[in-house]
C-alpha cells in the first residue's frame, strides 16, 4: 500500500480526501498543519505527498522545498489559486505537479498514481488494456498482434491513458502530462489527436470501444 501524507488545514476536506484515497488503497497520514507536516514526513517517510499551498505553520510551499532537499517523494500541492505566477513558483518548489481547487478526487488519484510512477521502476516498461499493448521502451504498440504506428503525441497521449485505465482524465490533465505546463493551443488539439487513435485503435471509430468520452469531463480506456 502506497503511503500518502495528507496535509490540508481545511477539515472537512482533508477528511473527505483522506476518506477517499483510503478507499482507494492509500495508508494516509494527515495533518492540518505545515510543521507538523514536516515531522511527520520525515519520521515516517512517505511514498507520496499532497500539500495545500496556504497552511498554518509553515506553508506547503516551503515544506516542499524543504523536503525536495532531502528526499525524491513525490509532491503534489494543491492550490485555491489558479494564477500563473502561482504555477510557477509550486513548480519551482520542487513540485511534481499541482491541481487547483475544487478538484476532483478520481483526478487526484489519477494525477498521485502518475507521480508514483515517475519514480523510477524496474519493469515498468509495458502497458496493456485488453489486447492493446505498448512497449514503453521500443516505443511500439501492438493490437491483437498487430503493430499500430502512432506519432509522437498520439504515443504519449495512448501510454497517459493506460497509466490511468479506467480513470476519466480531464483534457487539462492530458495537455499538461502530453504538451506540458506551457502549453498555450487550443484544448481541442486534445480531441483532435483522440480522433487519430480511434482512427487507428477503434473498430468503429464512431462508436468507440476502448477510448470512451467522458461527457462533460474527458476522457478514459477501458
Ligand atoms: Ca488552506
Amino acid at each position: 500500500m502506497p503511503r500518502v501524507l495528507l496535509v490540508e488545514d481545511e477539515a472537512t476536506l482533508r477528511d473527505l480526501v483522506a476518506q477517499y484515497l483510503r478507499r482507494e488503497g492509500f495508508e494516509v497520514s494527515t495533518t492540518g498543519n505545515g510543521d507538523e507536516a514536516l515531522d511527520l514526513a520525515r519520521n515516517e517517510p512517505p511514498d507520496v505527498c499532497v500539500f495545500d499551498v496556504m497552511l498554518p505553520g509553515m506553508d506547503g510551499l516551503s515544506l516542499c522545498r524543504i523536503l525536495r532537499k532531502e528526499s525524491e517523494v513525490p509532491i503534489l500541492l494543491l492550490t485555491a489559486r489558479g494564477a500563473e505566477i502561482d504555477r510557477v513558483i509550486g513548480l519551482e518548489s520542487g513540485a511534481d505537479d499541482y491541481i487547483v481547487k475544487p478538484f476532483s478526487l478520481p483526478e487526484l488519484v489519477a494525477r498521485m498514481r502518475a507521480a508514483l510512477r515517475r519514480v523510477p521502476k524496474p519493469h515498468s516498461d509495458r502497458l496493456q488494456a485488453g489486447d492493446l499493448v505498448m512497449d514503453l521502451t521500443a516505443r511500439r504498440v501492438f493490437l491483437v498482434d498487430r503493430e499500430i504506428k502512432l506519432s509522437h503525441k498520439e504515443f504519449e497521449l495512448l501510454a497517459t491513458l493506460m497509466r490511468n485505465k479506467g480513470a476519466v482524465l480531464t483534457r487539462e490533465f492530458l495537455i499538461t502530462q502530453v504538451w506540458g505546463f506551457d502549453f498555450e493551443g487550443d484544448p481541442r488539439t486534445v480531441d483532435v489527436h483522440m480522433r487519430w487513435l480511434r482512427e487507428k485503435l477503434e473498430k468503429d471509430p464512431s462508436h468507440p470501444e476502448r477510448l470512451q468520452t467522458v461527457r462533460g469531463v474527458g476522457y478514459r480506456i477501458d
